[in-house]
């Protein structure tokens, strides 16, 4: 029989790229056939939009579909859990809905988990972010530094969600069941071998980016107190450093006092005392509380997302009926 690839897509409100990506759908479809023998299925998982989006792909993807409408906005790394809990084929590839990934780069994904058995994860990483020195590089070169630190995977600097899998690593990311998930340190989390290559992405067809500057630092910080406790660490380091170097100023003070009568003049090393002692304070006061309500949301251990519906395109209820009647006969 031959082998199957599930392509998983969540999007948000991408009508304006709809058509387009339904085109760049079959034809992916039909090369994988042809190249590789693979049966594809896409699992569409619409993340609460409010725009027809979904209708559109209803009309117009060709070939087998599921269509999971979620019942609002959950965040694309739930949808993509999602996904892959409606998913159960050999090969599992994700993608973008706004034509960002394009079909060459997934079908040399796909070439290269085929050819080698031992490989379970094939990561697109984005070339051209390296080229260009911004601040908003260094500052994701040091986020990437500082949760790598200490920990036994490495979680790798821009690569995302466009990626493909073997059965058993989908297996595994769908028993990792994080409420608020970053998906790239699961990646990394999950072990197993891995390979990476270059990719430049095109430009979005239509929409907008739903990363904004502020869901993306929300999103590091939630990255940070899943997978690191290295921040508290150094907060905690510095802390008590600054408590010792307190504490030997404290004994110099006394003993100038005893020994040269000499009153200290003060406020200007108070109230530098007093600002960052402060300042840390409260800084870590907030870093507490933001494993705290990670810790919280974890223990409430509500379900990662709500499915509104599900609808099929019509060879796939097809195939499901025929399962269904063989097992019931
Ligand atoms: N997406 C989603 N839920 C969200 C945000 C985004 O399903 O809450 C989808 C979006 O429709 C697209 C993909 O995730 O298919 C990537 O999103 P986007 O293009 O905004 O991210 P970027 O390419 O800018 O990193
Ligand atoms: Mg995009």
């Amino acid at each position: 029989m031959a082998k199957q690839l599930d392509i998983l897509v969540p999007f948000l409100n991408e009508r304006e790229s709809a058509i387009g990506f339904c085109a760049l759908a079959s034809g992916l479809a039909t090369q994988a056939r042809q190249r590789f023998g693979l049966e594809t299925r896409f699992v569409l998982i619409d993340d609460g939009s409010t725009d027809d989006g979904g209708r559109l792909y209803e009309e117009h993807l060709q070939g087998t579909w599921t269509l999971v409408t979620l019942s609002r906005n959950f965040g694309k790394e739930a949808a993509i859990l999602a996904g892959l809990d409606h998913s159960e084929a050999d090969y599992v590839l994700m993608m973008d809905a706004d034509l960002q990934h394009t079909a060459e780069v997934a079908l040399d994904m796909i070439g290269r988990i085929l050819a080698d058995p031992e490989l379970d994860m094939v990561y697109a990483v984005r070339a051209d972010r390296a080229e260009t020195q911004t601040l908003g590089r260094y500052l994701a070169n040091g986020f990437y530094w500082l949760i790598n630190m200490g920990q036994r995977y490495e979680i790798p600097a821009n690569a995302g969600d466009f990626r493909i899998m073997s059965r058993r690593f989908a297996g595994a990311m769908r028993q990792l069941r994080d409420q608020r998930r970053f998906n790239k340190g699961l990646y990394a989390w999950t072990g197993f071998r891995q390979q990476r290559i270059l990719y430049k992405p095109a430009e979005r067809q239509g929409g907008t980016s739903k990363w904004s500057k502020r869901r993306l630092i929300a999103f590091s910080l939630e990255g940070f107190t899943s997978f690191s406790v290295v921040p508290l660490r150094m907060v905690s380091l510095f802390g008590g450093a600054v408590a010792v170097l307190g504490f030997l100023y404290g004994i110099k003070i006394l003993l100038e006092v005893l020994f040269t009568g000499v009153a200290v003049p003060g406020y200007p090393s108070l109230i530098v005392a007093v600002l960052v002692l402060g300042g840390l304070n409260l800084a870590l006061t907030g870093l507490v509380g933001e494993y705290v309500w990670s810790a919280l949301s974890e223990a409430k251990n509500r379900p990662n997302y709500i499915v509104k519906s599900v609808s099929q395109s019509q060879k796939a209820a097809g195939v499901r009926q025929q399962a269904s009647r063989k097992s019931n006969g």
